[in-house]
């Protein structure tokens, strides 16, 4: 069962800081970054960690099997951790 971050604090302060316009995510276990493009378009990286992304613009919805390998992926492409909030490239 994946963790799911959507109601987390630390992603919502992420999200009001950086206030991305994509919604993508990466996985640091595979490599593959993932966008989820509308409210309905979930979207998964494939490999056994399960970083996954949904709700396109109407809402954030993001997860992983292991969230501290996922990253957030900004709009200039930088990444930042989904457990610290921190810049990790
Ligand atoms: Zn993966």
């Amino acid at each position: 069962m994946a963790n799911i971050y959507s109601e987390h604090d630390l992603l919502n302060r992420v999200l009001k800081r950086f206030n991305p316009k994509r919604n993508r995510v990466k996985c640091l276990e595979c490599g593959k970054i993932v966008e989820s493009k509308n409210r309905h378009d979930f979207q998964a990286c494939g490999c056994s960690n399960g970083v996954f992304c949904d709700g396109g613009f109407d809402y954030f919805r993001r997860g992983a099997s292991r969230p501290s390998k996922m990253a957030i992926v900004l709009d200039d492409d930088s990444l930042i951790s989904s457990v610290t909030g921190r810049k990790i490239n």
